[in-house]
């Protein structure tokens, strides 16, 4: 996957490097690569090993800290120095998660409306400096098995995921030394394993059942164009695998009488539960032994155990598809992903709903970390046939008059995007516009970012406001905004390219929308006063030039009443207070408007005399 490229700029060679694809996962994780040779999507593993890495992290005494399988065994000996399923916190307040934190072994500390976080001996870890410690594991065995640095990476994460975890998962790959290219949705890299949406020209639905060992989600996507649209999600985040193995070890325990600690055999035979549900996806009985008696589960007695769970699944489904206002028959596809969906009375009972074959080739617990390194290879540029599922993270705009921000194209549209507005000139024969692009959620540019900025000259001498210059930002799918610029009278243009995220960090992004929030309030008032006074100079413009122009038709008293009130406008405008600008705009249209009527009214009746109108 790696490849040369020629910047064009500067005509040197450059060694791009390789971009993975992670499935940060709430049990297991993992990596993918487009293989260099098959340029197929391929997961990384060791000779003979699982590709999966477990999710957990053990903080030993002396060993220091173990992530991945060396870790997962400390689940029953160390509980407390163990941490599973982190991703369940992310972007998290305790209150968001007390109810479910029952079922946690280790620490969370109670602190109501703050974020969550894990204590660990004396130490506390937010739930992004746990995942970045797993990032940091894959990423050191991915840079071993592939002997390449990796720096660069795309990280998935469910379509439910609010701003606030999005944002979390891009903190943790940076703090594990990556460079988050995009985070996206699992269903959509789910989809995109299955080569959905990657011919541009395809419309489709689809549906993408996730079971795990921990959550269930179902998501319906729609792709028109190369970009994917989540219609709905539904799911429980309490609901998977594992229940299928609880009902196996009630079965277990209804049926046989055992010696000693209940507790301690529910924790031997859940072991021996999973064991059970693997081998039964593939065979008709399962026998083993427990203190000394032989215990067995049949695949019907086991499918009987589990339906009631299987249910609760499809009654996400129907949720789901009448969130997206959707119909069975609409969708066109569905996708399996998670280990669970193994199990045939899954897949037949997924199938028989939506009545419809499954897409199920791809292996369900790999398929999204191979959607995310097929993302990874459009993002390296090695898919000409570009395809982007991206949103803009801040919103860009012009400056106007006052160095007042126009938003063009608001924050999170989805890209491709484009928008086009119509300006003027605001002074007669004005052959020049200065056209300066922003990027920010503030009301005033000099508090935003200045993306570029250059001057659409040759516009023919016309008085203000009767250029028609039509302005339009186009994001195209490598997330390079061009800008042109038209006056659609004369024909005359120019456009300039932007790459709008080039060197924002994700700090700058968070920071300039805190900053926005946190002066909302004065924004508003400036952009008030900014109006005002834009209007009132408009106004005092025209004024004078009319004063000029009809000197001759006006009485004495009008001439000063009209002087008058504009010194008045004037001195508002000198003491910055908008209201006074505002009554004083209102005084001075009062007293010129009646005359300006009368004016124009004579103008009316000369040209119906033959007389042409002169411009007022
Ligand atoms: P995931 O969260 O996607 O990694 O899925 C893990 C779940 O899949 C666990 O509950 C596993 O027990 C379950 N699982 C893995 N392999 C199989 C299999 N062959 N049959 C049934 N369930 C499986």
């Amino acid at each position: 996957m790696a490849k040369i490229a020629i910047n064009i700029a500067t005509g040197s060679l450059q060694q791009e490097e390789i971009i993975v694809g992670i499935d940060l996962g709430t049990t297991n994780s993992l990596v993918a690569i487009i293989h260099p040779e098959s340029k197929k999507p391929v997961a990384l593993k060791e000779h003979n090993s699982s590709s999966l890495v477990p999710s957990v992290i053990h903080f030993g005494k002396n060993a220091g800290i173990t992530v991945g399988n060396d870790a997962k065994q400390y689940l029953v000996s160390d509980p407390a120095n163990t941490i599973f399923s982190a991703k369940r916190l992310m972007g998290k307040t305790y209150n968001d998660i007390k109810n479910n934190s029952t079922s946690l072994a280790y620490k969370i500390i109670d602190d109501e409306n703050k974020l969550v976080k894990v204590q660990v001996g004396d130490i506390f870890y937010s739930p992004v400096d746990l995942s970045a410690l797993i990032l940091k594991e894959l990423k050191k065995q991915a840079e071993h098995i592939i002997k390449t640095p990796v720096t660069k990476a795309v990280i998935t994460v469910p379509a439910y995921f609010n701003d606030a975890q999005r944002q979390a998962t891009r903190d943790a790959g940076k703090l594990a030394g990556l460079d988050v290219l995009r985070i996206i949705n699992e269903p959509t890299a789910a989809s995109l394993a299955y080569g959905f949406g990657l011919n541009k020209a395809e419309t489709k639905t689809i549906a993408v059942y996730d079971l795990g060992g921990g959550t269930f989600d179902i998501s319906i996507l729609n792709i028109a164009g190369g970009v994917f649209e989540v219609f709905s999600t539904n799911g429980d985040t309490y609901l998977g695998g594992d229940d299928f193995d609880a009902a196996v070890v009630d079965y277990w325990l209804s049926a046989n009488t055992f010696t000693g600690e209940a507790l301690t055999h529910r924790q031997v035979l859940r072991l021996k539960a999973e064991e059970a549900k693997k081998y039964l996806s593939s065979n008709e009985l399962f026998k083993t032994e427990y203190e000394g008696k032989e215990i067995s589960i049949s695949r019907e007695s086991f499918e009987a155990v589990v339906k009631p769970i299987v249910e609760r699944t499809i009654a996400s489904c129907k949720n789901a598809l009448k969130d997206a206002g959707l119909k069975k028959n609409e969708v066109d596809e569905i996708v399996m992903v998670g280990g669970s969906t193994r199990v045939p009375l899954v897949k037949e009972m997924v199938s028989a709903f939506f009545e419809k074959k499954l897409n199920d080739t791809v292996d369900p617990d790999e398929v999204v970390a191979l959607g995310a390194a097929i993302q990874a290879d459009i993002l390296a540029g090695n898919t000409t046939d570009m395809l982007l599922l991206d949103i803009t993270p801040l919103s860009l705009g012009l400056e106007t008059m006052g160095g007042l921000m126009d938003v063009l194209l608001p924050r999170n549209s989805k890209i491709p995007a484009r928008a086009s507005r119509q300006y003027t000139t605001y002074k007669d024969g004005q052959s020049g516009m200065k056209i300066a692009v922003y990027q920010g959620e503030r009301d005033m540019v000099k508090d935003n970012r200045r993306l570029a900025e250059f001057n659409l000259t040759g516009i023919p001498g016309m008085p203000a406001g009767m250029p028609k210059v039509e302005i339009s930002f186009l994001i195209n799918a490598d997330g390079i905004l061009v800008v042109n610029a038209k006056e659609l009278r004369s024909g005359v243009e120019q456009s300039i390219e932007v790459k709008p995220q080039y060197g924002l960090t994700d700090e700058d992004v968070e920071k300039m929308l805190l900053d926005s929030m946190e002066h909302a309030k004065e924004d508003m008032d400036l952009r008030a006063l900014t109006e005002a006074k834009t209007e009132a100079e408009q106004l005092l413009q025209t004024t004078e030039k009319f004063l000029q122009k009809n000197f001759e038709s006006l009485t004495k008293a009008e001439v000063t009443t009209t002087s008058l009130a504009m010194q008045a406008l004037q001195l508002s405008l000198d003491m910055n207070d908008k209201n006074l600008i505002q009554t004083k705009t209102e005084e001075l249209n009062d007293i010129s408007s009646p005359y300006a009527e009368r004016i124009m009214d004579e103008a009316v009746q000369k040209a119906m005399k033959g007389n042409k109108i002169d411009s007022l």
